[in-house]
């Protein structure tokens, strides 16, 4: 059964982000959703207990089946055997095995492959994502939002890690071509439908926050308060942290490539300066004038101002092969209403 928005307790009503939800208790069919996780491990031996433990506690009371997906990223230690035994004492659990360490996104993107719910949460494996925050994920998505992720209030990570994650969010956020909400991980849960759209991204180098924002649909996000991982330290090295911050720029937003042809604006500029001040030198301080000097500087400016210009052009050409050898799918559709059957019948 179906409640309209307006009968829905206050905090409930607030807009998403990116659009309302399409209906204020989503359908799910007759039988109990099922809901998928998607955890990337990488070693992350000392953690998959508790955090299995954590889980089952956290989603015990939540009305839903479950699967839960670890998606072995290569591990070096324990942890693919400790998956495996885990799977022996929960048969909800699936261990995806890749052939090797081949990322993050990589690993979540083969989970997301794999996950059969209605919904998948997407999550660390390192309880660094609480799953206690998953419920209110899930609460979300009941009410109707086909993307509700986890943003971080506050986090417990050094102050490098937060120095370097706070400027990184301000740029994507201001240079992205798509809405990226800030201090957000992969932490999310994903309606079937967002994970059908994202199935259809080919690109090889992913940023799933980026393209989560693409597709759209209603999205909205939950705060909470990000802990320490529980066991080890970050697998994210500064050389990992650039790559992604790169996908993410790279990926998102062709302002790089519009930069080259701004600079050689700025530069071709100068040289008409530097005419206009040789000819006020020349018309009242010919003294001062230094023979053959502002015929090197002004053409040194302009040819290297017209050089990055036609850099900048043959750029905004390489951006749309760019965009098109990536071959996002051009829309995403959220409803199709056809013709001749009136709403609600
Ligand atoms: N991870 C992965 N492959 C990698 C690096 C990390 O699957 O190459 C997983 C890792 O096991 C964890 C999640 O991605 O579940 C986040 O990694 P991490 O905690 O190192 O990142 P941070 O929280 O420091 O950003
Ligand atoms: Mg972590």
């Amino acid at each position: 059964m179906s409640v309209s928005e307006h009968e829905l307790p206050a905090h409930q009503q607030k807009p998403a982000r990116l659009g309302k939800p399409a209906a204020a208790l989503r359908p799910v069919g007759t039988g109990r959703p099922k809901i998928s996780f998607v955890l990337p491990v990488f070693n992350e031996a000392d953690n998959l207990s508790k955090l299995h433990a954590e889980l089952c506690t956290a989603m015990d009371p939540v009305d839903c089946d479950l699967e839960l997906i670890f998606v072995n990223d290569g591990s070096t230690d324990d942890s693919l055997p400790r998956l495996l035994a885990l799977r022996d004492l929960d048969r909800r659990i699936v261990v995806l095995d890749l052939a090797r360490n081949y990322g993050q996104q990589v690993a979540i993107t083969a989970g997301l492959d794999a996950a059969t719910g209605n919904a998948v949460i997407v999550m660390d494996a390192d309880l660094q994502d609480p799953p206690a925050v998953s419920v209110q994920l899930i609460d979300k998505w009941r009410q109707g939002y086909d993307v509700a992720y986890a943003q971080r209030r506050t986090r417990q990570d050094n102050w490098f890690k937060k120095a370097t994650a706070n400027i990184f969010y301000r740029l994507l956020h201001r240079l992205a071509d798509v809405d990226i909400p800030r201090n957000t991980g992969d932490f999310r849960i994903l309606d079937r439908r967002v994970v059908e759209e994202l199935k259809k991204f080919e690109e090889k180098d992913r940023f799933l926050r980026g393209m989560v924002s693409y597709v759209g649909f209603s999205q909205t996000a939950v705060p909470f308060d990000r802990p320490e991982r529980y066991a080890g330290t970050s697998h994210y090295s500064l050389r990992k942290l650039v790559k992604v911050a790169s996908d993410g720029f790279l990926g998102f937003s062709t302002f790089p490539l519009t930069l080259i042809s701004r600079v050689g604006y700025a530069v071709a500029l100068l040289s008409v300066v530097g005419v206009l001040y040789v000819l006020v030198q020349k018309l009242f301080f010919p003294q001062l004038l230094v023979a053959g000097w502002a015929f090197i500087v002004i053409s040194v400016l302009f040819v290297g101002g017209l050089q990055l210009i036609m850099l900048g052009l043959l750029g905004s050409y390489t951006g749309r092969i760019y965009r098109q050898v990536q071959n996002r799918p051009l829309y995403c559709l959220k409803g199709h209403h056809p013709a001749g059957t009136p709403e609600g019948r």
